[in-house]
């Protein structure tokens, strides 16, 4: 029997298959199948080369392109590796404090005194980059300015110091933003009215970002959207004489919603009134990332964020068509990762396939960097 004559008479004992005319063929299983294949294939010499065309066209054929775990790894336009991770970390202006964050599983708050015994064992297992949130936690730490966000007694410039004395392989990010350091916990500062004053806040946070900076932070990202402190920051860097030595790397396309509960805890940067609606993006907000995105490359900016990442595959993939020659980074936030955390928990999925899956999706979105609470986890997984 030929292959064709195989499968023509496979394809009559096919319960959905179109039928001749004829006695009722009596009902066959899988067993009954799989035992006339092998009958029919032991009686079977040769195969003729025309005959393969099972199913039609020859590239139908997919699957021999990824059997092997390394021929499916091929698949992807680029690979998750260490050097595209940056660990969030949040450090406070405590003494002794490891302070684990409950709603974020396995995150800390710790201060600048255990900051080194932190670091240490990711460092050597191959961490590559951070990026530093302060927590201040001393009484009468915040007022209407946020002005312990450049106190350089305070967690970040220290932290920043500290880092470069004790790990000088590590790039350090440094978060630029008043919510941590505000007695609302508003990004900026606000008028009589409660509504954020654009150009206060801007001369105030370009201010925090050139101090950072100074202090020797490698990246300054300021993550307040307010209109034009990309530019501002640029600006300040250039008079500094700073701008060839930090990165400026924009949270352009960050959106308003509830992903970031878990962060707050963390940073204690929740607002004590209102929301950030009026200054973070609606999430329906497409083309208003879109434009976003394009006016913070025009002001300056040398890496484009998009915060969340899940939820906005879509908006890092218009940051990467928008910003062809630029890197393109995304924040998958504490709720996407206590999400993971939780319904692995549940026993819904594996943490670990789906921490690479939800990152995969980000980088095949069209992101280079990621920031990921799972670095730690990653830096011991990417070795096996
Ligand atoms: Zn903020």
């Amino acid at each position: 029997m030929s292959f064709s004559s195989l499968v023509q008479e496979l394809s009559l004992r096919d319960p959905n298959a179109p039928r001749r005319p004829g006695p009722t063929p009596s009902v066959s299983t899988f067993d009954d199948r799989a035992s006339h294949v092998s009958r029919t294939m032991s009686g079977y010499a040769s195969t003729a080369a025309t005959s393969v065309s099972i199913s039609g066209d020859i590239g139908s054929q997919l699957h021999g392109g990824y059997f092997h775990p390394l021929a499916r790894s091929w698949q992807a336009e680029r690979q998750l590796t260490k050097s595209m991770l940056i660990y969030p970390i949040f450090v406070t202006d405590g003494e002794d404090d490891m302070i684990h964050v409950p709603s974020l599983p396995g995150q800390y708050q710790v201060s600048i005194d255990r900051l080194t015994a932190f670091l240490e064992p990711l460092v050597h297992k191959g961490l590559r980059s951070v990026m530093l949130f302060g927590v201040p936690q001393k009484p009468g730490s915040k007022d209407i300015l946020g002005s312990s966000a450049d106190d350089p007694e305070g967690p970040v410039i220290q932290a920043i110091q500290l880092i470069l004395r004790r790990f000088p392989q590590l790039f350090i990010c440094a978060d630029v933003c008043l919510c941590e350091y505000t007695s609302h916990g508003h990004c900026g500062i606000l008028r009589d009215d409660s509504s954020l004053n654009n150009q206060m806040s801007v001369d105030r946070i370009s201010d925090v970002a050139l101090a950072y900076a100074k202090a020797g932070a490698h990246c300054v990202a300021p993550s307040d959207m307010n209109d034009g402190r990309i530019r501002a920051i640029k600006l300040k860097l250039i008079e500094e004489g700073i701008a060839h030595k930090t990165l400026l790397m924009s949270y352009s396309a960050k959106f308003s919603g509830c992903l970031y509960g878990p962060f707050r805890d963390a940073a204690g940067s929740a607002p004590s009134f209102g929301d950030r609606r009026c200054y973070q993006l609606p999430p329906g907000g497409r083309g208003l990332a879109r434009r976003a995105i394009i006016r913070d490359m025009n002001e300056g900016a040398d890496i484009i964020m998009v915060k969340p990442a899940g939820q906005y595959l879509d908006v890092i993939s218009d940051a990467k068509e928008l910003g062809k020659d630029l890197p393109i980074a995304a924040y998958q936030v504490s709720g996407e990762y206590s999400m993971i955390h939780a319904a692995a928990k549940a026993g819904v999925f594996d943490l670990k396939t789906m921490a690479f899956e939800s990152t995969e999706s980000i980088l095949r979105a069209g992101a280079t960097i990621v920031i990921s609470y799972f670095t730690p986890n990653f830096l011991d997984w990417l070795d096996n």
